[in-house]
């Protein structure tokens, strides 16, 4: 906040601390947002406060003399489950299992065959909060719905894995297949911000998000 004459009143002082903007009843001239530095968001949680750096670009607002203004801040952290390639590095929606940059998927190999094999035998393994299991099949396109399939099925069945067999070697000496991972399911972390600025009888919404880098889980 910039008083009438110049000088300034900054929400976080260089160190981080913290002046809370209802403190001050007298006259402002301006309100000015700057972005948050990644050096000044540690700062500020090293006093125990929220902060994350903002990209938000430096914005500008004049009070007229006399006008009532109002200033809220509130943030809202959103989770969304997300897949990710571990060989590009692209992040993307989670039903999709095969990489939309790169088309690496998880795939399925046998020792025995020494070879990766596209259409393995998948048992699916559903088991009970008390433990008990059962294995059921499920057709290859829907195995990724393998969780809402069990939840579906009369008793308290989860979806807890799956077991993949080699479709050469079953008739003989059944094999289990190992799963070379490509790619995963992790959290993406989004965080909003909005702000909302009210001067006189104008109201200003402001919204700061961020995408921060996904975190395994
Ligand atoms: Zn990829
Ligand atoms: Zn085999």
């Amino acid at each position: 906040m910039i008083r009438p004459d110049g000088t300034a009143m900054p929400q976080f002082e260089e160190d981080g601390s913290d002046h809370q903007t209802g403190d001050y009843g007298g006259p402002v001239a301006q309100i000015l947002f700057l972005p948050i530095s990644p050096e000044l968001a540690e700062k500020i949680k090293s006093h125990g406060d929220v902060a994350e750096a903002s990209g938000l670009k430096p914005l500008e607002f004049e009070v007229p003399p006399g006008a009532e203004f109002k200033f809220t801040r509130f943030g809202m952290l959103r989770l969304d489950p997300v897949s990710y390639c571990g060989f590009c590095g692209a992040v993307y929606d989670y039903e999709v299992d095969e990489c939309p940059r790169c088309l690496a998927k998880n795939q399925w190999y046998c020792g025995k065959c020494d070879a990766l094999q596209k259409k393995p035998i998948i048992d699916t393994i559903l088991a009970t909060p008390d433990k008990d299991q059962k294995i059921i099949k499920i057709v290859p396109h829907l195995q990724k719905w393998a969780w809402r399939i069990a939840e579906n099925l009369p008793g308290k069945w989860g979806f807890y894995s799956i077991q993949a067999r080699c479709p050469e070697c079953e008739k003989t000496d059944p094999r289990g297949l190992k799963n070379v991972e490509c790619t995963g399911k992790m959290q993406s972390e989004e965080i909003f911000t909005f702000y909302d600025l009210q001067i006189g009888s104008e109201r200003h919404r402001i919204l700061d998000y961020k995408l921060n880098k996904p975190i395994s889980g």
